[in-house]
């Protein structure tokens, strides 16, 4: 496929180390708070990325962190950790809001179809792995130790600036307003790769270091878990744009002068979710999670639809009238797929046409929504139902909207709700309990009373030729199969 990569600020093809496998990391969720939708966007996205590459053909190998320890407020090593300020806020040990919050987080990707990735490691888990990386660091003269704390060096580093061509003031992220600028560092974009004089006393969870008792920063998380399971050649790695920097550009630094070799050479940001007023943010007061959505009646899988519906390089608007024409469009996508009849059979030379095409347009730089057009041109196409169906499942194996689930849902739903009023008047259906033939039934009747004889005709045809006997009875009918 057809990538943009971060890195290089261009569009090209997809090459991976091993060709046909795919080493791919996510950077995972912060659990001190449920994930906004906003974060759920990174990860639909990511989502149908790492689907895409397997509807390719690929295999992929897909490791996400959880960050439990060492993101502090302020991205650039200042402010408090984020998952003791969580801990504090619900009066619960850290451990806690983190198991309570990675528990909502997968909670959410199942509503939303988000596929686990194939490893999950939480960041306090690996500290091994962080410990072995900094030493190395210090040895080969990348890191310092200063007022306790060990830093990576950035003054050594040929290219640091990996994602953009910011200039100085733009990057000044560790000198935010009402913010401590931390005076051990060298240089201003230095960042803590260990903690062990925290100013915070009772930071909840530390380790046995060669540096003293501390704990790790957030950056030499992903580096660490990638290495461990992505091994030292990583292919594909994936955020939201906000980690760019300082995150990511942190990560490639540690990572390539521990390794003495480029690491991963393809960057994929997901640009932000915002609602009408900026940003959207756990820290400020209440935010849109997918329980909220269900609370108000809306189907998950319809803001799923929405991210779709849209390019993961551009800024999304989240707004409630948004969500309800998504969630309009949705419904009717679902609606004609459900008209489908399950019967024939799938022409393979049409199925083999359409997927390419599929592939074509879905493979530039993940364009989900051409994706979608795809499902409708398949609806529209001159092709028969178990061909379209045959499609419309494939492409769902990527975009993961329970099309047909859905659809069958909806039939099960309509004729039970046409079974039940057909009982509900003077005319009952007795049978097998099948819904839709009750339905058929009814239907016959129906256009008796109103003198339709030819429809009547014809529904009692289609009854016969699915083997089905009606009798008629006083008040209704009964049948049986023959
Ligand atoms: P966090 O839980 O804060 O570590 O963030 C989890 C993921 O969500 C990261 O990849 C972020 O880059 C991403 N993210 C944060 N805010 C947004 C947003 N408004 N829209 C899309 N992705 C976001
Ligand atoms: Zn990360």
């Amino acid at each position: 496929m057809y990538l943009y990569n971060s890195a290089t600020h261009q569009k090209a093809p997809f090459v991976t180390h091993t060709p046909g496998h795919v080493e791919m990391y996510t950077c995972g969720p912060t659990v001190y708070h449920f994930a906004h939708i906003g974060n759920l966007r990174s990860y639909i996205m990511e989502d149908v990325l790492e689907k895409f590459l397997r509807y390719e053909g690929n295999t992929v190998n897909r490791v996400m962190n959880i960050t439990d320890v060492g993101h502090l407020a302020s991205d650039a090593d200042t402010g408090e950790d984020k998952m003791l300020k969580g801990a504090r806020r619900e009066h619960k040990t850290v451990m806690e809001i983190a198991k309570y919050y990675t528990d909502a987080f997968f909670e959410d990707c199942r509503k939303l179809n988000i596929k686990r990735p194939d490893t999950v490691q939480p960041a306090t888990g690996c500290i091994d792995e962080y410990i072995k990386i900094i030493t190395a660091l210090l040895e080969k003269g990348f890191a310092y130790q200063a007022g306790g704390n060990v830093y990576f060096d950035t003054s050594k580093l040929k290219r640091y600036y990996i994602f953009n061509d910011h200039n100085e003031e733009d990057l000044a992220v560790g000198v935010r307003e009402g913010v401590e600028e931390d005076t051990n560092k060298r240089n201003r974009n230095d960042f803590v790769l260990w903690f062990t004089k925290s100013k915070f006393e009772d930071q909840a969870l530390k380790w046995d270091s060669p540096w003293g008792v501390g704990y790790p920063g957030w950056h030499i998380e992903c580096s660490g878990i990638s290495m461990k399971y992505n091994g030292e050649y990583l292919d594909l790695h994936c955020g939201g744009i906000d980690n760019a920097f300082p995150h990511h550009t942190n990560e490639i630094a540690q990572s390539e002068s521990f390794l003495g070799h480029p690491w991963c050479p393809q960057w994929f940001h997901v640009h932000h979710l915002n609602t009408a007023t900026g940003k959207m943010s756990k820290s400020k007061g209440e935010f849109l999670t997918v329980s909220l959505l269900e609370e108000k009646g809306y189907d998950p899988l319809s803001y799923r639809f929405f991210c779709l519906q849209s390019h993961y390089r551009k800024n999304l608007v989240f707004s409630w009238e948004n969500l309800d024409n998504a969630q309009g469009t949705y419904r009717k996508l679902i609606r004609r797929v459900a008209a489908l009849k399950q019967e024939g059979e799938a022409d393979a030379a049409a199925v083999a046409v359409y997927k390419e095409k599929f592939l074509q347009q879905v493979g530039n730089d993940l364009n989900t929504s051409l994706g979608i057009t795809a499902v409708y041109d398949v609806l529209k196409a001159d092709l028969n139902d178990a061909t379209k169906l045959a499609l419309l499942d494939s492409f769902d194996t990527v975009l993961s909207l329970s099309l047909t689930e859905k659809a069958a849902k909806l039939r099960e739903e309509e004729a039970k709700a046409k079974a039940e009023a057909s009982t509900a008047g003077d005319y009952t259906v007795t049978g097998e309990g099948d819904a839709e033939i009750d339905q058929l039934i009814f239907r016959r009747a129906q256009a008796k009373k109103e003198r339709n004889f030819a429809e009547a005709d014809r529904i009692r045809d289609e009854l016969k030729s699915r083997g089905i006997e009606v009798t008629d009875v006083p008040g209704g009918a009964v049948w049986k199969r023959l």
